[in-house]
């Protein structure tokens, strides 16, 4: 869990957004190629204006990889700058502008569940586990991932990365999201009955009998996200009645029932690039965060673009990132070059995590 963001100084608080947009401005300019300003997807408008790049969580943990900038700001959530901060060995020096800024979904597997979770499969004969986690989840898991020959996934390359468990052991443990575990297993043809459970860890043995849990191949962590849990079949309904013509498109978080009644799914850049290369006047319903289709309207007039819940999809924790923080943060840096909300990961979880990150950049 992340530490409480401080109150932002009054002469950053105080400020119009548009002095806050000059300071981020000009502390960019200021500041030169010593920064990159990372922007998710889910960020909000005023931030992604001053973002140098953007992108969803792979396309950013390579960016921050594979950059030589000395101040990395992330403006994501929390598990994106811990990543950013292992795949650069802890040599750059990367911010979060909020604290608070972190994933419920990665809240809901802490890695001592996690480890007395396997510690029980184990004593229940099960052999050959391997243990994927999806990159929304704490360094810690990754870690733990890691050091148990396992890899990472993002919604991107879940499907590669699934395959590549299932050739190199007899189960897969998928963390934390067992939406996009199972949409995606099922979608390569495993049969959500026979191949896959679902593993409460709150429950012995997740809620499993020995002879189930041997039996499957497939074990997925009761994980969520409340953002894409606010979809639902009766939306997709409502939008086939009252415009049948309109294609609804879903991300993998989404719950299996929504997934297989939707025209399409696939990842955050997986619906941005259907989007971009549909055809002017077509319409569609878009199953993912608020932010992002918003912004997808915008982005394209000549076409029809809403979200598949009339009311708010939004991420709170990635909304914490304001355009002040960010200011904040950069004005520090350029101005008396303090460092604000160093998110830095420990050198031995570090390199635990890598050899997870490591073996998923092989494959992606
Ligand atoms: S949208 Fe869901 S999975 Fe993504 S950061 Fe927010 S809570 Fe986490």
């Amino acid at each position: 869990m992340q530490s409480a963001q401080v109150p932002l100084p009054p002469h950053i608080a105080n400020l119009t957004d548009l002095e806050a947009h000059a300071v981020v401005t000009s502390a960019k300019a200021k500041l030169g190629s010593s920064v990159v300003v990372l922007g998710h997807h889910y960020q909000q408008d005023d931030v992604i204006a001053h973002a140098d790049f953007t992108g969803d969580s792979l396309k950013l943990a390579r960016i921050a990889r594979d950059s030589t900038a000395e101040n990395i700001i992330f403006c994501g959530v929390h598990f994106m700058a811990e990543a950013a901060d292992m795949l650069t060995g802890g040599k750059r020096f990367v911010s979060l502008p909020d604290l608070g800024a972190g994933c419920d979904m990665a809240d809901m597997a802490e890695v001592r569940d996690v480890q007395d979770s396997w510690n029980d499969a184990l004593k229940a004969g099960a052999q050959d586990i391997i243990p994927v986690t999806y990159i929304n989840s704490s360094a810690a898991l990754k870690a733990f991932v890691g050091k148990n020959g396992g890899i990472i996934c993002t919604s991107s390359n879940a499907k590669a990365v699934i395959q590549w468990a299932l050739e190199n052991g007899s189960h897969v443990f998928f963390f934390p999201d067992q939406h996009l575990g199972r949409n995606v297993a099922k979608g390569m043809g495993l049969d959500v009955s026979s191949d896959m459970l679902l593993w409460d860890p709150k429950k012995p043995l997740g809620g499993n009998d020995k002879a189930t849990l041997l039996a499957k191949k497939i074990w997925l962590w009761k994980g969520h996200c409340p953002v894409h849990a606010l979809f639902s079949v009766h939306q997709v309904k409502k939008i086939r009645e009252a415009a049948p013509e309109t294609t609804i498109i879903v991300h993998p978080e989404c719950a299996m029932e929504i997934v297989d009644i939707s025209d399409m799914w696939g990842s955050t850049d997986f619906i941005i690039k259907t989007i971009e290369a549909a055809a002017a006047g077509s319409k569609w319903a878009v199953g993912t965060e608020k932010r992002l289709v918003e912004r997808l309207a915008k982005q394209h007039p000549d076409k029809t673009i809403t979200s598949l819940n009339p009311f708010t999809c939004l991420c709170s924790t990635m909304n914490r990132i304001s355009l002040h923080n960010l200011a904040w943060v950069l004005e520090g840096l350029a101005e008396r070059g303090e460092r604000y909300n160093q998110i830095s990961v420990d050198q031995v979880t570090a390199q635990n995590s890598n050899l997870a990150l490591g073996r998923m950049f092989d494959l992606s």
